[in-house]
């Protein structure tokens, strides 16, 4: 199923060109537009799937082996030296592109980029409230 009016359905099914770094019956793997890093890529399934609330779990079961498979591959050819794993849900979570992904950052010594938070300190209370809350 493919979305008429979405950027990634075209790119993901060969609509419009791609950088493609890997491809077969059920993802495009391509080069992403504006790079964090060398060798910055996306997971993208050829179906629609809006974010992780809405792609099903076969599909979902297989990205992380191609997110290992392309680990290898950039290992091998790129020589990364580490690699960063970023899935965006929601505009107020850097969402920009409405149609599930997976980044592949690669990471190099130097390479000046930070995939940062800035940590927190809840008190033990705050904790155990969180944890009554979840398992409600
Ligand atoms: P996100 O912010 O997680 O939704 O990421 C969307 C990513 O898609 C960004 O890193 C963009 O640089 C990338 N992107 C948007 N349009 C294209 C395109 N036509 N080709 C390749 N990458 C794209
Ligand atoms: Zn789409």
């Amino acid at each position: 199923m493919v979305k008429d009016d979405c950027i990634f359905c075209k790119l993901a099914n060969g609509v419009i060109p791609t950088n493609t770094l890997y491809e077969d019956d059920e993802f495009r793997v391509f080069l992403d537009a504006s790079p964090a890093t060398k060798g910055h890529c996306l997971i993208v399934p050829k179906n629609h799937y809006a974010n992780l609330e809405e792609i099903d779990d076969a599909t979902a079961m297989k990205v992380l082996p191609l997110a290992k498979k392309m680990m290898a591959s950039l290992k091998e050819k790129l020589h990364i030296e580490g690699l960063n794993l970023v899935q965006n849900n929601g505009e107020l979570a850097g969402q920009t592109v409405f149609h599930f992904h997976m980044h592949i950052i690669p990471r190099y010594t130097g390479d000046g980029q930070s995939i940062n938070w800035k940590p927190q300190t809840p008190d033990d209370g705050q904790l155990e409230e969180l944890v009554k809350i979840m398992n409600s």
